[in-house]
């Protein structure tokens, strides 16, 4: 439902749960949020934006590389373990998503046979194992992986994907759901709708369906999923909050 990220200088956490407050008023039923400094950590709660702020109080929440979700549930109920993000085995990657795999349901039991074991019910879990299934199989890089798999999904996605062996990576695209790039200096910021964003950056990028950002703190690739490479089009924002 909603979806925050940021790759940067600063410390992400705060910048992710501010943001996540201002999407708040889409609804949702739980929220989570991913960091990356030495190791990955993902903490996800059903409730509100503030029932994740106390699941994670006295924790050290660092890392100047993140993202976050609140969820509003499609496809497995309301839960901790459905929240997002969604990790796979052992890559340590892990995924926010809004939106519907549609064929999840045949992909995830080629996956099973393969020997993939989900923790939720959800689409989106289908998505990230299908990415690591790829990365294990043919030894493309993650940017490609990612590409591959998108390439496999049919239905409507705006995603985040990180990795704890791209400590410097956040991947974004979208097909049929919203997603906006923050350009900022040596830091970007992803989101579902401008408004997390305008507070750090007036200029922004929306993303077209179709379209997957490699997003590095300092560089900004942007690919169509055929893998034609895209010229961004950077605009200035004219929001007031
Ligand atoms: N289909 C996904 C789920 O049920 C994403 C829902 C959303 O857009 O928040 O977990």
């Amino acid at each position: 439902c909603g979806i925050v990220g940021y790759v940067g200088h600063r410390d992400a956490y705060p910048i992710i749960i501010k943001g996540l407050r201002r999407l708040e008023y889409r609804g949702y039923d739980s929220a989570g949020v991913a960091l990356l400094d030495k190791n990955l950590k993902v903490y996800k709660k059903t409730g509100k934006v503030s029932d994740l702020e106390d699941f994670v109080k006295g924790l050290p929440m660092t890392g100047t590389i993140g993202m976050g979700h609140t969820r509003w549930a499609t496809h497995g109920a309301p839960s901790d373990r459905n929240s997002h993000p969604h990790s796979s085995g052992d890559r340590k990657l892990t995924i926010i998503h809004n939106g519907i795999i549609e064929n999840y349901g045949i992909i995830k039991e080629t996956l099973l046979a393969k020997g993939h074991v989900f923790k939720s019910d959800t689409d989106t879990e289908v998505l990230i194992h299908l990415v690591e299934d790829i990365l294990n199989e043919t030894g493309v890089d993650l940017k490609e992986a990612v590409r591959i798999a998108l390439n496999r999904v049919i239905g409507a996605y705006a995603i985040v994907i990180m990795s704890a062996e791209e400590p410097d990576l956040l991947i974004a695209a979208r097909k049929g759901s919203p997603m906006v790039i923050g350009v900022g200096k040596g830091e970007y910021f992803v989101a579902s709708d401008a408004t997390p964003i305008v507070e750090y950056t007036k200029n922004v990028i929306y993303l077209n369906d179709n379209e997957i950002a490699y997003i590095q703190r300092n560089d900004l690739l942007i690919k169509n999923i055929d893998n034609t490479v895209q010229t961004p089009y950077i605009q200035e924002l004219d929001l007031k909050l």
